[in-house]
Order: structure tokens, then C-alpha cells, then sequence
């Protein structure tokens, strides 16, 4: 009910607000891209040599391009509640994938940006962020499914483009919209597949969501939107392709995963050229889009991006936070991450030295079978058993200016550090139970459609 009444609100407040109010901020069309699963190192405008990205390469020249942006999560669904809340997942308390939905009380930037006259679309690509978990407030439409994707969990970047094309055809005359458009080519699993090109099947992916970016961005040049638009690019997280021991994304914090591309296409190209090489991040997003529309921001973890676009004086350096969760039932705990000042400490809960990891795994993996249907818990066990394998260490510190690569752990050399980083970490606490805006997915709801998804 609290949705239906949030989307009555958008419909309404345009009418009240054009007949009381001579000042409404000036109209904008602003289209948000995020690329699941895309490493910057692996677009050429980030100095990727192998031609995976020419077209967001040519976005990236009429752009702000930010040289430590963080996603504030490895995974799709925090991620992007990230970007839609301008909120830490302590506080927006999506955590995970799949148990928990953003309840009706968050702000999200489209209900914001409807609020004040904007026409709004999502267009999807994965079932991971199916309605269900409650992205889709504030959206007019909400277009996850088409054609195939109700049994492969994903559409492909022609079709998300295809659709994204279809809507702004239609709101062809519209003077304030907001269009969100979800690329998820890059996501595993990359089995059975030739890369076609390209060195890995990974990099043909990012060059197939690339040359679909292409074309979403043709038609806005072709329908003369383009110079005047406001046009967002970035990734929910990366991908560790083997680095660090680890193939995927969701119990990794390391800079593969975390540190994401960022792209901000201003209205007549103003600032092309431009790079930040402050430390940014996802929750930034929200109030930055509402500042470029004019539009006051709600309170959030994020701030107005735009002076720093400037090149103006950041002031203190950001903190990044991140965090995933780890393990299953009562081994079940947060990793998390900061990055500040040149630093990035991950911290996460020691296992006890004296514990049989063996007999560990194989308890695990016994809860496993009883409490999962074969086909979800096969995929699941090689994480389980990594996850039980990698995570001994508890504590880690690099100096990301002199290790980018976060080779050499430097949490016992520098103590110094080490206390400060953890004290500034201390301090991003979970909302607690009734305030934070993750509540529990309905799982009468939610069997049909894992059912529909194929699990
Ligand atoms: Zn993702």
C-alpha cells in the first residue's frame, strides 16, 4: 500500500506544484546506466588496451571520468540500493541477495525525482532485482522481464536496450525524465562460450553490454536528446577474475570487486575532460543527480558530487565503506571494508585457530543438502568452501597508493593506521530493527517466483 500511495504522490505533485510555483527547477533528462559486474581496468577509458569499450570510451571523452569511485556492496541487489537510496547498507539493510527487500519507507531517487515532475523507467536485466525486492518503487515502469529472461534469470544488452529505446520513444516529448538501465552481460557464467574476439569471454561480454551502451546512446544523439541530457555510467562491483585466488564477486572487498567505474556526462558536455581523483562513492550518486536537477536531497550517507567536478577543493578525503556477507546459518557474518585517505583496512570476524576446517566444511555443506533444493545448492557449495578456506585471516591493511594491488597486508606494521581505520569503521553502525528500511521478503511470495526463475 505504501508504494501504491508514493506512485499516487508522483502523479499528483507535478499538477500542484506547476499551478503554485513559478520557480520549478529547470527540466532535465537524466539516464543512469550501471554495467553489473564491470571492472574498471577492463574499459579503455581506464587503460584497457584491448578494445572492449569504444563506445563507452566516446561517452567517457564527453564526461567526468572518477579515478576512485567505490561501490558500497560486491553485490547486485546492496549495490544498487546503494545508488537508489544514497544510503550505506547499514542503514538501507539490504545486505544480501534475496532474503531481505527495501521497504516502502525508503526514498528512493525516483520517487524523489517523480515527486517533482519526472517521468521514470527501470529497465532490468536480471531476476536478482525482481520487483519483489523493491527496487521498483517510484518507477512508473519497471521492465525486468522479456522475452527469455524468465528462464535464463537474465536478458541480454540488445534487449535491455531494445526497451529502454521504446520508452523514451514514447516520452519522445517529455521534459523531465529519468531513465535507469541495467546491463547484465558481464555476470557469469562464462562455461561453454568462445570469446569471440577477445582474449577472455569476460571481455566479449563487456564488449557486447558496450556496443548496446552504443546504441541506447545513438538513438538520444539521433532524437537531438543527448547534448542536454545528464547521462550516469557506472558498475554495481567488479569481478576478480582469478586475482587474489578468486574467480567471482560476492565475498571479495578487494579493489576488483569494489573499486568501479564512474562516468558523468553533463548537459552540453559541460566539464568534458574533467577527472576526480578524490575517493567517491555509489551513495554519492542520489544527491548529486538531485543537485544537477535542482531538487533538495533527503538526508543520506552521499554528498553533492558537483564540486569536486569543478575541481574545487574536495575538503577531507571520503570514507568508502563496503561490506558482503559470508557463510551460512550460524557461521553466518559481515566483511567489511573502508577505504580513507590513501588506506583500505577489510575486516571481518576471526575464526578460531584451534577450528577443524574440514570437519567445518563438511558440516556446512551437510546443512546445505538438507536445507536447499539440489539445483541452488550445487552452485553454492564451491563458495562455502572457499569462503571457509580464505577467510582465516581477519584483519587486512594496504596502503592502496604503494599496493593497488593489496599484496602486501600491513595490518601488524602499522598499528597506527590500523586504529584509526578501525575506529572510523567503528562508526558505520547498523540502523537498528524498525528503523533500517531491509525487512524480509515474504516467502510465500517469494517461492513462485524463484520457482518461475528456475531455482
Ligand atoms: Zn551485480
Amino acid at each position: 500500500m505504501e508504494r501504491a500511495k508514493l506512485r499516487l504522490g508522483a502523479l499528483l505533485l507535478p499538477t500542484l506544484l506547476g499551478l503554485g510555483c513559478s520557480d520549478a527547477p529547470p527540466p532535465l533528462r537524466v539516464v543512469l546506466i550501471t554495467l553489473d559486474t564491470t571492472r574498471l581496468d577492463r574499459l579503455g577509458c581506464y587503460g584497457y588496451p584491448e578494445g572492449t569499450s569504444p563506445r563507452i570510451d566516446e561517452l567517457a571523452a564527453d564526461s567526468v571520468l572518477f579515478e576512485r569511485h567505490y561501490a558500497q556492496a560486491p553485490l547486485t541487489l546492496p549495490s544498487h540500493a546503494s545508488i537508489l537510496t544514497g544510503l550505506d547498507p547499514v542503514h538501507h539493510g539490504i545486505h544480501e541477495n534475496g532474503p531481505t527487500r527495501l521497504d516502502g519507507r525508503a526514498h528512493t531517487l525516483p520517487e524523489i525525482l517523480g515527486q517533482h515532475g519526472y517521468r521514470t523507467s527501470a529497465i532490468i536485466s536480471a531476476g536478482v532485482l525482481h520487483p519483489l525486492f523493491g527496487l521498483d518503487q517510484g518507477f512508473e515502469l519497471y521492465s525486468w522481464e522479456s522475452g527469455a529472461s524468465n528462464v535464463n534469470v537474465r536478458s541480454d544488452a540488445a534487449d535491455a536496450t531494445r526497451r529502454a529505446i521504446d520508452w523514451l520513444r514514447a516520452h519522445r516529448d517529455e521534459p523531465r525524465v529519468f531513465q535507469w538501465v541495467h546491463y547484465f552481460d558481464p555476470h557469469g557464467p562464462y562455461e561453454d562460450e568462445q570469446p569471440e574476439g577477445f582474449g577472455s569471454v569476460y571481455d566479449a561480454r563487456v564488449a557486447f553490454a558496450d556496443e548496446h551502451v552504443g546504441a541506447l546512446l545513438d538513438h538520444l544523439k539521433e532524437e537531438g536528446l543527448y547534448d542536454d541530457a545528464l547521462i550516469v555510467l557506472t558498475a554495481d562491483h567488479g569481478q576478480s577474475l582469478g586475482e587474489h585466488g578468486y574467480d567471482g564477486h560476492i565475498i571479495s572487498l578487494y579493489q576488483q570487486t569494489l573499486h568501479a567505474p564512474l562516468l558523468i556526462k553533463l548537459p552540453r558536455n559541460e566539464l568534458a575532460g574533467a577527472r576526480v581523483e578524490s575517493v567517491t562513492r555509489s551513495v554519492d550518486l542520489l544527491p548529486t543527480i538531485l543537485a544537477f536537477a535542482g531538487i533538495d536531497a533527503p538526508p543520506t550517507d552521499g554528498l553533492d558530487l558537483r564540486g569536486r567536478m569543478e575541481g574545487g577543493d574536495p575538503g577531507d578525503p571520503l570514507e568508502a565503506y563496503g561490506e558482503t556477507v559470508l557463510g551460512v546459518g550460524e557461521h553466518r557474518f559481515v566483511k567489511r571494508s573502508l577505504v580513507y585517505d590513501g588506506w583500505k583496512l577489510i575486516s571481518k570476524p576471526a575464526l578460531d585457530p584451534s577450528v577443524d576446517m574440514t570437519a567445518l566444511l563438511e558440516e556446512r555443506r551437510a546443512e546445505l543438502k538438507a536445507t536447499m533444493p539440489p539445483a541452488h545448492w550445487e552452485p553454492v557449495e564451491p563458495v562455502v568452501a572457499y569462503t571457509i578456506a580464505f577467510e582465516r585471516h581477519a584483519r587486512e591493511l594496504y596502503d592502496l597508493t604503494a599496493d593497488p594491488q593489496e599484496t602486501t597486508n600491513l595490518y601488524f606494521e602499522r598499528p597506527d593506521v590500523a586504529r584509526e581505520m578501525e575506529a572510523r569503521l567503528a562508526t558505520f553502525e547498523l540502523w537498528p530493527e524498525g528503523r533500517s528500511l531491509g525487512v524480509p521478503v515474504d516467502s510465500e511470495e517469494l517461492d513462485p517466483v524463484l520457482k518461475a526463475l528456475g531455482y
